[in-house]
């Protein structure tokens, strides 16, 4: 029988569960690319719960118990003695979210010789040490496109809001206020500004297939170039680097995993080859910016604006500076755990379990380690010597 090790975030500070604002949630049929949906044999959950904090148990918890497994579902991660710690020299499966990582470093993976199965509930496996786990034979995926487009919505929020100075203008009405000179005094139109993704992969190509019905000027970097036929249908400019991309946009959207090609890329040299006043939206990882030359840039106005939901280490700690630095559109790591991309990452969750279990093949477009090396969509997105040394 298993031990399963899952570290979710804190429930509600009202409890659990939460009053929900609605009654469901749409149901989708296929991914855009044609990839299925998770396909458990069945789920405990009604899609639409709150089932990423600790309470919400990804919907496991009567699958495991009900089959002699033990479950152990903690949001005690980070410091000595932490649950997490205490737990994990007799487990044999590991699950995190992103929004709430489980580091695996590796000294962690050393002291955990039973462990064979990472699983990131969502999308996004840079808290794992990549290294360290193919070389100890544990295998790591990840619930590909559960929460893809999720995050897309979030990024197209977050640019219109900058460009549009959404939140100092609400934050006028919370105030009682009415000064519209201040609230207009930095609010554009986004029609017309160009606007690059660095990635355009399930994220980015969506965020650009979003963004093109605004009349922006779309642009974008990969290591793979999309189709010709793609490209002529959202009119986009390829730009062979990031560096190459970044002096032509207005607004810059980061899409690309961190893995050491990505670790720092936005650092001072390259902001300040950015657009005097260009907005720069970060919902990929926070490690792939600099935290302090994002701070400078916005208090010289080399930035009009920065936003994003992601930062490291996570939670962000108090005097974290992105939290005070002026123009931010910052929120905690949410955009991918939507209750809509939790039914999805929670299924597929449970569909890798299963396969575990059962002895059958885990979803090759769900792998990113296994067999010692790179595998699956880990292979296709992330580069040899995977890990970042932020884990
Ligand atoms: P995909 O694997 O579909 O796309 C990633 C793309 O990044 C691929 O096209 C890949 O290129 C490209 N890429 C990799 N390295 C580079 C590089 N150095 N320069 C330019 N492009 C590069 O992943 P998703 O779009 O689904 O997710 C992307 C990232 O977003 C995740 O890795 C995760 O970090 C983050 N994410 C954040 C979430 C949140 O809640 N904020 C939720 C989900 C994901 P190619 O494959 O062509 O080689």
């Amino acid at each position: 029988m298993a031990k399963v090790l899952c570290v979710l975030y804190d429930d509600p500070v009202d409890g659990y569960p939460p009053p929900y604002a609605r009654e469901d949630i749409p149901r989708i049929e296929r991914y855009p690319s044609g990839q299925t949906l998770p396909t458990p044999q069945a789920i405990d959950f009604t899609p639409g719960e709150l089932l990423g904090s600790v309470s919400g148990a990804l919907g496991l918890r009567s699958f495991l118990e009900d089959h002699g497994h033990e479950l152990v579902v903690t949001s005690d991660k980070d410091g000595a003695g932490s649950e997490f710690d205490r737990h994990l020299p007799d487990t044999e499966i590991v699950i995190s979210q992103p929004f709430w990582p489980a580091y695996l470093t590796a000294e962690r993976i050393a002291a955990a010789p039973h462990l064979k199965l990472a699983i990131t509930a969502g999308i996004g496996s840079d808290h794992v040490d990549l290294d360290a786990a193919a070389a100890h034979g544990i295998t790591v995926a990840e619930v590909t496109y559960s929460n893809s487009i999720s995050v897309a919505e979030h990024v197209v929020m977050m640019i219109l809001s900058l460009v549009r100075n959404y939140l100092p203008s609400y934050q006028t009405v919370r105030d009682r206020g009415w000064d519209i000179a201040d609230c207009v005094a930095r609010s554009y139109d986004l029609e017309g500004m160009h606007v690059g993704s660095v990635a355009a992969g399930r994220i980015g190509l969506a965020v650009l297939r979003r963004l093109a019905p605004f009349d922006v000027r779309l642009h974008y970097t990969d290591r793979h170039r999309l189709p010709a036929e793609v490209e002529r249908e959202l009119n986009l400019t390829f730009h062979p680097t990031t560096q190459d991309l970044v002096p032509a946009c207005d607004v810059v959207t980061i899409n690309a995993p961190l893995h050491p090609e990505t670790e720092g890329l936005f650092d001072d040299t390259l902001l300040a080859s950015m657009k005097r006043g260009a907005y720069l939206i970060n919902t990929a990882r926070g490690k792939i910016c600099d935290r302090d030359a994002i701070v400078r840039a916005l208090q010289t106005g080399q930035l009009a604006g920065y936003a994003g939901d992601v930062w490291y280490p996570q939670p962000a700690p108090p005097d974290h500076p992105w939290r005070t630095a002026p123009h931010h559109g910052m929120t905690p790591h949410i955009s991918g755990s939507s209750l809509s991309a939790q039914a999805r990452y929670a299924a597929g969750t449970r569909e890798i379990v299963e396969s575990y279990l059962h002895g059958r093949a885990i979803r090759d477009e769900y792998l990113i380690v296994d067999g010692g090396k790179l595998a699956g969509a880990g292979a296709h997105s992330y580069s040899a010597r995977a890990s970042t040394g932020t884990t």
